[in-house]
This record gives structure tokens, sequence and C-alpha cells, in this order.
């Protein structure tokens, strides 16, 4: 704890930690040394972790990256961070995020960007970390703690673990509780841990994951033992090889990695099949339905009465312009289209044509993943990201672009599976790149098993 919380203070650079809670890590390092001598020692016993902005953490600004929630300070603990602490991981800071979780660069946070720790060749100029769970890769990454949690709506874990060369999981919808987490898209949501290794993540999603009844999606499933799950053993599995994830456009270095990936799984034993998801090319335009559509509703209840930050008014202002200043105030560029997009897709002329569609569009995506597994498919390879970490500024001016960093992501959240992203190798200029493997659901533990074959 104490290495991690000096790591923290000299890499004030990365922007990665946005509130630093050394007093509380101390005490609960303390907590967890006497646990250790009387020989209760759970997991994740004394580890040293940084929680994303977006996990409400009692007593501890809990901001989602936003200026409305400036001042906020939750009166309660997130589930999934109440679950880690309980395990007896020690919480160091929160972390930087894109603001409620909207965003692939890190770019959108009211605290600025975080900075990925890698560069491109002798080149300094700073690349971004991806988003949104930017500060929990670049925090991971560059060793300032042992492991973080992040969230995943269409590919927030996944993406920024492949930048900056980390392993990161989304598990099955459901899996982890939601209650407490900042809602961003609630159909889509899921928490899940960005580790240094696929290890690491079997032992954290564990502590993370698990019923609640305070979240009516959780799942009432047992948790298994994923660490023993790890045997490096795939001898027969069959890995499905989606054609339509080969996009027109995609960099030599990024087929040439999947390549490799299909060649390390064959040599441990696994079938390499050539399979088809047909939806998949819709998968992208109906998330930027949903989950805007979604977080429209979701955003409403930030009317500067109940949490955070309130607009200072002017005589005669009633409390429309007080909702209408905050929200104005409070909110920034990319949240602003989201819930405009939202409402206009929610709006009663255009439901039928948008949101309604965009549901119908989701069935089918999940739909191809169902028959896949029929027939008898148990894990999927593809990219995780169509690119490395690009140049911080470079996309942020064009949202649509922006959006494509998600192509291969947001199908796994449109049909609820588990994915993860592992390290798969660099790119020409030595950026990490990173491969995906998307699962049956509830099978996070054979998923992880077949990621520690690629490690
Ligand atoms: N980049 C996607 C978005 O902006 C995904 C974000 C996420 O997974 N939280 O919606």
């Amino acid at each position: 704890t104490e290495a991690c919380l000096t790591e923290i203070e000299g890499a004030g650079a990365l922007n990665a930690f946005v509130h630093n809670t050394p007093e509380i890590a101390r005490d609960q390092a303390k907590a967890a040394d006497a646990r250790i001598k009387a020989g209760d020692a759970p997991d994740m016993c004394g580890l040293p972790i940084g929680i994303k902005d977006l996990f409400c953490t009692k007593g501890v600004p809990s901001q989602a990256g936003s200026r409305i929630l400036e001042g906020f300070l939750p009166e309660y603990e997130s589930t999934v961070s109440g679950n880690l602490l309980e395990a007896g991981a020690v919480m160091l800071g929160k972390l930087n995020m894109d603001e409620f979780a909207m965003g692939s660069s890190n770019e959108t946070s009211v605290y600025g960007n975080a900075v990925n720790p890698w560069r491109r060749g002798n080149d300094e100029a700073a690349l971004t970390p991806g988003g949104s769970s930017g500060g929990s890769a670049s925090a991971v990454a560059a060793d300032l703690c042992l492991a973080a949690t992040g969230t995943d709506t269409g590919g927030s874990i996944r993406q920024p673990a492949a930048f900056t060369g980390i392993t990161g999981i989304k598990p099955t919808y459901g899996r982890c509780s939601r209650w407490g987490i900042v809602a961003f898209a609630s159909s889509l949501d899921q928490a899940g841990p960005m580790t240094k290794s696929v290890r690491d993540a079997a032992i954290m999603l564990e502590a993370m994951c698990g019923h609640d009844p305070k979240d009516s999606t959780s799942a009432d499933l047992p948790v298994p033992n994923f660490e023993a799950m790890l045997t490096g053993d795939i001898k027969g599995k069959k890995i499905g090889i989606p054609a339509e994830y080969r996009m027109d456009g995609m960099p030599d270095e990024i087929e040439t990695l999947w390549a490799q990936g299909r060649e390390m799984l064959a040599d441990a034993g696994a079938e390499i099949v050539d399979i088809s998801l047909p939806h998949t090319k819709y998968a992208l335009p109906a998330y930027y339905v949903i989950a805007p559509a979604e977080a429209s509703s979701n955003l409403a209840r930030y009317d500067g009465v109940r949490y955070g930050h309130r607009a200072t008014l002017s005589q005669g202002d009633g409390i429309t312009e007080m909702y209408e200043k905050t929200r104005a105030e409070g909110f920034g560029d990319e949240v602003k289209r989201r819930v405009m997009i939202g409402t206009y897709v929610l709006s009663a002329g255009f439901y039928d044509a948008y949101y309604n569609r965009a549901r119908k569009v989701r069935t089918l995506i999940k739909k191809d993943f169902e028959d896949v597994f029929a027939q008898g498919i148990d894990a999927i390879l593809t990219p995780a990201t169509p690119s490395a970490a690009f140049g911080l500024g470079e996309a942020s001016d064009d949202p649509v672009q922006m959006y494509l960093n998600d192509v291969f992501t947001v199908t796994v959240n449109m049909a609820g599976l588990p994915g993860i992203a592992v390290p798969a190798g660099t790119d020409a200029q030595g950026l990490p790149l990173g491969l995906q493997l998307i699962g049956r659901p509830w099978e996070e533990g054979d998923l992880l098993n077949t990621a520690y074959a690629l490690e």
C-alpha cells in the first residue's frame, strides 16, 4: 500500500487517480495485516486497488467524472466495491473516467483526460488510455495499483485494457450487482476487474460478483472458484472466428494479431471454426440508439435538488430555470449529445422508428450468438479494438469516428455475454494490442481459462 501511494504521488501527469484516499488505505491495510495475522485472509486481503469514479463509495467523492456530481458524498457503498473491501482489498482512491462512462478516450471527464503510460516508439506525444475506464487502465498499466474496478457498457473495460496492455473482463450481464454504480445504460452496464494478468482477473472477479437482492437483474447463481478453473487445458474446445469481424480497412497489424491468436489456440489443442454472426454490422448503430435512450432516462435524476451541483440562480428564477441552468452547466457536451439523442429516439413520433427497431436488432444480435453456441462453439476470438491507442485530441472532434472504437465490443453487451480482452502483442511502434474472447453466458471460468491459454 505504501509503495502504491508513493507511485501515485509521482504519477500526477497520468491524471489516473482523481481522488486519493491515503488515510482510508492505511487503515484498511492495517486491518488487513491483522486479518492475515489472525489467519483469516480472504483472497483480496491487503491488495491495494483503485476504484473507478462511477462506483459510489461511502463518504468518498463519487462524481462519475461529471461536474453535476460535484460535492456528492454517497451515504452508501456500491455492492461491488463493498464486496471487494469485505474480501480485504485496500482502496487507494478513485479513478478517472469519461463523464458518466460515455466515451472511448477518457477525454469527456470533468477532471481532464487520463494519459496512457505507453508512447509510440520515441515519440513523446501523449496517447489516450482508452475509455471510459481510462483512469483504471492507466493506473494498472503504470503500476499505481495492483488492480482496479472498471465498468463496461459498450467496451469500456475491454478497449482501455487493450490500449494499455492489461487484462479486463466484462462478465455476463447480471453477474455483478449494479447497485450503487452510477447508471449509464442499465440494460448494458456491467462491472468487472482490470488487472495485470488473467489469474488476477479470476481472483478479483470472484470477489466482486454474486447475487444481490438490491439489484433485480442480479443473477441468483453460485459463484465458481474461477482461479481453480485456470488449468490451461483447452484441448478440444471449439473457437469460432466470425467472418463479419473482418472489417474493411482493418489495419494489417490487427489482422496479423488475430491470425497469431488463432494459431496459439490451435497449438494449445483447440479447434478453430469459421462462423458467421450475420447481424454484427447493425450492432453499433443499434447500440448508439439504445444506450443514449437509457442514459436520457437515467440522467433525468440530476436536477440540482437531489445530488451534487446546483447552479447559482438569478432573481426571479423558478424551478424550471434551476433545472435548466444546473443541467446546462453540470453536463458536458458528450452527455448533452446523448441526452438529446436519447430523448429524440424515445419521443412519441420516433419511438417505433428508432428505439423499438433497435431493440429488435438487439434480439437478432443475441440470436446470432445463441445459434453459434448451439452449434457447439465454446468461445469466439476477435480483435479487441480496430487500432492501437491513438493520440489525445485525434478523434475528439468527430463523435462518429470515436464511436467506431466500439465496433468489436458492443455486440457483447447487446447480447449480455461475457467478454475478455487480453494483451496479445504490439504494433510496429511498440504499442500494446489486445485480443477479445467472447464466451457463453455464465461461463466466465471457461472463458478465463481460454484467455489463460492466450496469455
Ligand atoms: N464507448 C462507448 C460509449 O461511449 C462505451 C462506453 C462504456 O462502455 N461505458 O458509449
